[in-house]
This record gives structure tokens, sequence and C-alpha cells, in this order.
């Protein structure tokens, strides 16, 4: 039996209020005026407050124990409540004092990080954030925890997932790709020459748009906009809005960036229609859904069949700009591996590593093993130890990232796990569709589409991440697959 419609409707008034709350900050980040940042925090402020009544309220709180007393609940009705509880049980338990001071000290905290970045100093930022850990740590004191506090903070991004099962799964990875990296380094790098120049906007946007239709976004279910930030935000399965922004001075940034985004819109597109306005319409933790969007973006966008396709396309949306650039130019370029300063930006094999160390940090300082002084230093540390770069400033260091304003520790192997997920996904798919290859290359992407659908899109979050890795793959999370994408690529590439 699925859940009765009163549950049914109670979570779906959820779901529309939160598909505003989507609404109002999609339109904040694209085309709102800047005097309406006032009246528009007020209206989510008070959104955000409504969903939190309904989540914690003793009629929902009814509603579960009737359907859970009721025993022959199909196996999806089980799923429903799960995800539910899951949801509500976490508020419940953090008192709304710890929530409101909160949101202060977070909004407090973001101001100083955007200022201090600016001024390239990080003691400017040092108390706030040594206050947001403070609530941080009373925050995973009310929810549990077994081992370390940071374990209690991780589930909002990746249930199941602690610093213990995590480490087996990115150690290994950060000690390969400090090796792989060395063989990389030792063979001369691509010619990038050829992607300088000027790359009209309108065209970028127009060959950006045509890509997009072409993988299968559905432009009668969602739209592209301009944002400072690439995102993608979705109102419910009919409405799924992504961002990009064009840069004049690189013709391939804002294509990778909206496929990224489209991976994440084909996703949220294709949920199923009976389980619209329901817990289950979603992603079971970021690092599923940051798989959809890196498959795309990664191992489609920077193969070799892709641009067999593609390079011709783009040349007639940019008349005479990449005469005589060869395939495989083209793609040893956009597949450059450097070592860099910034985690935006960096290519896909020394990004696991600007997360590594994010990781790292994160957990000893929720446990009190490393101060909030010493973080510029240990991050200068690993930088160095690790990737070999020299940090010059703390706004290309330590303060970079938005994340630790918003007291959002937990977030970052999310990154490192839509990497690994993806790539055990890409090689299960080959396995699967032999002919998966020569579709891409003779741009048909239906299969690949089609695939995802069914095995990752279709069960919404019917399964927890891990056992959805799992029962996608056949095997258990490890960066293996990720590891044979690396020297499978590079070997072809570079003939290291
Ligand atoms: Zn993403």
């Amino acid at each position: 039996m699925p859940v009765s419609a009163p549950l049914k409707e109670a979570c779906g008034e959820i779901a529309d209020l939160a598909h505003a709350a989507s609404v109002l900050a999609w339109d904040q980040q694209t085309y709102m005026p800047p005097r309406g940042a006032e009246s528009r925090g007020r209206q989510m402020a008070t959104l955000s407050s409504l969903i939190h009544e309904r989540i914690t309220s003793a009629r929902l709180g009814d509603l579960m124990a009737r359907a859970e007393s009721d025993g022959d609940l199909s196996e999806d009705g089980r799923a429903f409540l799960r995800e539910l509880d899951f949801i509500r049980t976490r508020l419940i338990k953090l008192p709304g004092s710890l929530v409101r001071e909160m949101a202060l000290e977070t909004s407090a905290a973001f101001e100083a990080w955007v200022r201090a970045r600016k001024q390239k100093d990080f003691a400017a930022f040092a108390p706030h954030l040594s206050r947001l850990l403070e609530l941080s740590r009373q925050k995973a004191e009310c929810l549990g925890y077994k081992d370390t506090p940071w374990d209690a903070l991780v589930p909002d991004f990746e249930p199941g997932m602690t610093a213990a099962t995590l480490r087996p799964i990115l150690e290994p990875l950060r000690e390969a790709t400090v090796a792989l990296l060395g063989r990389i380094r030792a063979v001369p790098e691509p010619d990038t020459q050829f992607l300088s120049g000027t790359w009209p906007a309108d065209r970028q946007r127009e060959f950006g748009l045509r890509v997009a239709r072409d993988i299968g976004f559905d432009f009668e279910g969602g739209r592209q906009d301009i944002a400072a930030h690439p995102f993608c935000t979705s109102f419910g399965r009919g409405d799924v809005r992504i961002t990009t922004r064009y840069d004049e001075s690189n013709p391939v940034e804002a294509l990778l960036a909206t496929i990224h985004e489209c991976g994440h819109a084909l996703y949220d597109q294709g949920f199923r229609t009976e389980d619209d306005r329901t817990p289950l319409a979603g992603a079971p933790s970021h690092g599923i859904h940051e798989s959809q969007s890196r498959f795309w973006e990664i191992v489609i966008a920077h193969s070799t069949p892709f641009w067999r396709h593609f390079l011709p396309v783009m040349k007639e949306y940019f008349p005479g700009q990449l005469d005589g650039v060869e395939v495989g130019d083209f793609v040893r370029a956009i597949n450059r591996v450097r070592p860099s300063l910034i985690r935006v930006g960096a290519d896909e094999v020394t990004y696991n590593l600007h997360i590594a160390v994010r990781f790292d940090l994160e957990v000893r300082l929720l446990a009190g093993e490393l101060a909030v002084e010493d973080i510029p230093a240990e991050w200068n540390r690993q930088y160095k130890e690790l990737l070999g770069v020299d940090v010059p400033d703390d706004a290309a260091g330590c303060l970079q990232d938005v994340h630790w304003s918003h007291a959002a520790f937990g977030y970052f192997p999310s990154y490192t796990l839509g990497n690994i997920y993806g790539a055990m996904i890409a090689e299960k798919m080959e396995e699967d569709l032999p002919g998966m290859w020569d579709d891409v290359e003779q741009g048909r992407f239906t299969a690949p589409l089609e695939w995802l659908r069914e095995h990752v899109h279709r069960e919404g979050k019917r399964l927890r991440p891990v056992p959805l890795v799992r029962k996608v793959t056949g095997r258990d999370p490890s960066a293996d697959a990720l590891l044979r994408h690396f020297e499978r690529k590079y070997g072809e590439l570079l003939g290291i």
C-alpha cells in the first residue's frame, strides 16, 4: 500500500513551499534588481520558517505514525517514510535557539568572509569561523555521533557516510593521484595557444544551447539564464533552470559549465511522474547528484569521440577561429593537467587533491585537534606537499571557498564522490552499452541518457546513496574506476 492521501498531500504542500523558495532564490541570482534584496531576504526567511513548521509539526508526526502502524506499506511507501523521517528527525533534534543563532552567525560570517577575502586577511575571518565551529559542535552534540563531531554533519550531504567510511575511499585516491601527477608533469604540456583570442559571448551561448539540446536537455521543461556562478535549480520535474556565465577570452569554460549543469538538470527532469511533490523526487545525496553532472562534463564532454562530432560543429559557430586545429590537439588542450591554487577551475586529476586538504582540515577542526589560527599554515603546507604549489596569500589559499562561511562542514567530499561515482557509473554503462562511444561520435546521446534514466534518475531516493551505487554498478564505492579512467585517458592522450 502507498502512504495515505493526507500524508502525501501534507508532503506535497511542503514541496510546493520549497519550490516557491527555489523560484525566489533563482530570481535573486539572475534578474532581481539590487534594491530587491531586503524584501527578498524577508520573503525567503518567511518561507523557510513555514517549511520548518510544517515538517516538524505534530500533525505530520501523527500522519507518519499512522502510516508506520499500518504495517502493509509498499516498498516505495517505506522509502517515502524513511526519507521524510530522516529530514524531520534532524530538524527536531536542533533547538530553535541554535538554528536562529546559526542563521545570524552565518550571515555575519559571510559578510566578514567577503571582506577578508578581498583584503587577503584570514585573521579578519577567524573569529567568525571559530564561532561557527563552536555552534557546529553544539549541532553535532544535538544530532549525535560515535567517532568524531564531523560525522554528525556529513549526513546533510552524504547520508550514511562518516570520516571513517570516507577515508578508505579518499586516501588511496589521494596517494595514487600524487603519483600520477608526477608522471603527467614529467611530459611536455599540451599546446593551448589556439584557445586564446576573443570568442563572442552570443556565439558561445548559441553553441552551448545547441549542445545542451543535443545531449537531451528539455527546453519545454527548463531554461538557461546568466548568473555570476553557474548552478542548477528545480521547481519540479517540469521546470528545471540552469545558469552559466560567459568569458570571451575562453571558448570552453562556459560550454563545459553548461554541460555540467545540464547533467544536474537531466537528473531533475528524469524523476518519475508519480514521485512529484514527494520526498522520493530527489537524489539520495549530493555526491550522487554530482555524479550526473561530472559524467556529462568529464566522461562525455572531455572525450575524443565527443569532439570528433562537436569540433566541426564548433568551427561553424566560430568561423576561422579554429582553422587547422585537429581533434587530438583540441582534446589534449581541454584536458591539460596543471596543479593550481584554486579548486574551482582545477582539472579533473588535481581537483580531488583540493578536496583532500579540506576534508582533512575540517575533521580536525571540528574535533578541536586543529586551531583556527593554524589553518593558513596547515593549508599552505598541504598545498605544497600534495600539489607542489606555493600559496601566495589567504585569498588564493584558505579563504577561497564560500562553504565555511555558511558552516557547510561536511560538504566538500561530495565533489570527489561525484567524480568517483561518475567514473563507476560510466564503467558499468560501457559494459552494458558496447556501442556507446560510436553513438557519442555520431552525436547521439539517447542511449546513455536512457541508461541513466533507467538506472539512476527514476530510482529517485528509493535507495540510500551507497546501496544505490551498489545496485547500479555492482560494486562498493571506491576510487578504482576513477583511477582506471585516469590511466586510460592520460595513457592515450599523453602516452604515459
Ligand atoms: Zn555540480
